[in-house]
This record gives C-alpha cells, structure tokens and sequence, in this order.
C-alpha cells in the first residue's frame, strides 16, 4: 500500500483554530472523507480550498471501505475529518482507519483541536491523568450506572452532553455526586462560550436562568476524599 490516510484535526467551533499544516494537507489530498460534506464544505470555502469529498458518516462508513482500501493501494492520498475536532473521538472513522492499518497503508494524524482537552485546562483539575468517558448513555438508569461507577474516581472525569440532555444529567449527578465540584464547558471557542462550575445542583439552577443552547463538556472534578488521602 502506498497511499497514505491522513486524520485530520478540525475546529471545534472558530475556524481559525486549525493548523497550517492541516490546511496545506487539505489541500493535497486526492480525496476528503467528511462526515457531512455541506459542514466540511463551509470550512474548505473559508480556506479557499477545493477537494473532492465523500461523506463518510456512521451510517455508509462500513461502506466505504472496500474503496477507500483500493484507492490507497493505487497510492492515494486520502484526509479524513469529522464535523468537528479530533475524527474517532466520539465521531465515526473507526473502521476506515482499522481497516487501512490492517492493509497495511500508512495512517497519520494531522493534530488538531478536541473539546475534551480544550475544556479540561479550563478546569485547573487534572495534570496526571483524567478519565475521558464520552458521552453519557441517553436514559436516566445508564447514566446513574455510569456516575455511581464514577463516583469514587480520583482523576477528573471529561464527558460530552448535548443541549437536549445536559439538565438530566445534572440532576442525575446531583443524586450521585452531591457536593462534588463540577465544571462545564458550553459552546467552547464560539460566541457563546461559557464555562461554569458549582455543584450539580448548581449547574442545574444556573442553567434553569441561562440558555442550555449548545455543546456541552462536563468534567466532573477530583474526588474529594482522594485528595485528603
Ligand atoms: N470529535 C469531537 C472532538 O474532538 O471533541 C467531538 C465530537 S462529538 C460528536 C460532539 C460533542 O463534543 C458535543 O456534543 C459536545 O459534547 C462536544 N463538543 C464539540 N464541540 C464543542 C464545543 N465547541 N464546546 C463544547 N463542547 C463541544
């Protein structure tokens, strides 16, 4: 194989935040993977870039394979994006990046922005090691099964909300955690960016007077007792 897949970082949210060589790339390559072509198209027109591009999302990746392995035997040069940061975190790419190690093509990174890790130095928790946990499940029981196998973690934990759930999962968390100090992390490097820490309970009354609108982190901060060990 001599093709090469590239995983290309993307912004979160401002589009200046992306590397020079990430654009350069952009540029060069045969083919762009993109898990929704108009979002990625928005950020290509911004650059003044043209690539010709192939949604590759959850539901066509598997799909996809058998191409994307042919095109890089032929020694293609093929990107990789999600609509937003890192591909593969919590974004689909999986199978295609599997698949093209297994062949045997060169796979690289292309670094860029996550929200995780631009929200956990917000935090001022962590600097030897945190949990990344992604997203909650969507019902009550799973996430109170999720927190209560959190609840005595001594690294801080990162997770992903979205606007529809964020309340649930504080009240949920309020029940678990109690006094445990959390942060979020809203709309991180976009107009709107708003990062807030309390308890559950007081993220929950915080956002009953303020918009949930949004994209959500949530790290939920050390555990108390583990700090007075
Ligand atoms: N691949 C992305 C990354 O590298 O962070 C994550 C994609 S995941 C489908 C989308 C979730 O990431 C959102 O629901 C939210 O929890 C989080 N997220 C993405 N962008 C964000 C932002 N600008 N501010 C806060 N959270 C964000």
């Amino acid at each position: 194989m001599s093709g090469t897949l590239y995983v290309i970082g993307t912004p979160i949210g401002n589009l200046e935040d992306i590397t020079l060589r990430a654009l350069r790339i952009l540029g060069e390559v045969d083919l762009l993977l993109a898990e929704d072509t108009r979002k990625t198209g928005i950020l290509l027109q911004r650059y003044e870039l043209k690539v010709p591009m192939w949604s590759c999302h959850e539901f066509n990746e598997a799909s996809r394979v058998e191409a994307v392995l042919a095109k890089l035997a032929e020694g293609q040069q093929i990107g990789l994006v999600s609509d937003a940061g890192m591909p593969l975190i919590s974004d689909p790419g999986s199978r295609i990046v599997r698949a093209a190690r297994e062949a045997g093509a060169e796979v690289t990174a292309i670094p860029g922005p996550t929200a995780l890790t631009t929200a956990l130095p917000l935090s001022g928790w962590g600097g030897e090691g945190f949990v990344f946990a992604g997203f909650a499940p969507n019902k009550s029981a799973g996430r109170k099964r999720l927190l209560e196998a959190l609840k005595h973690e001594p690294r801080p934990v990162a997770l992903y909300e979205s606007t529809h759930r964020i309340r649930k999962f504080l009240k949920d968390a309020a029940e678990i955690f109690g006094e445990r100090p959390i942060l979020f992390a809203r709309e991180l490097t976009k107009k709107f960016e708003t990062i807030q820490e309390g308890t559950a309970e007081e993220l929950d009354a915080f956002l009953e007077t303020h918009s949930v609108k949004g994209e959500f982190v949530v790290i939920l901060g050390p555990w108390k007792e583990a700090k007075e060990r």
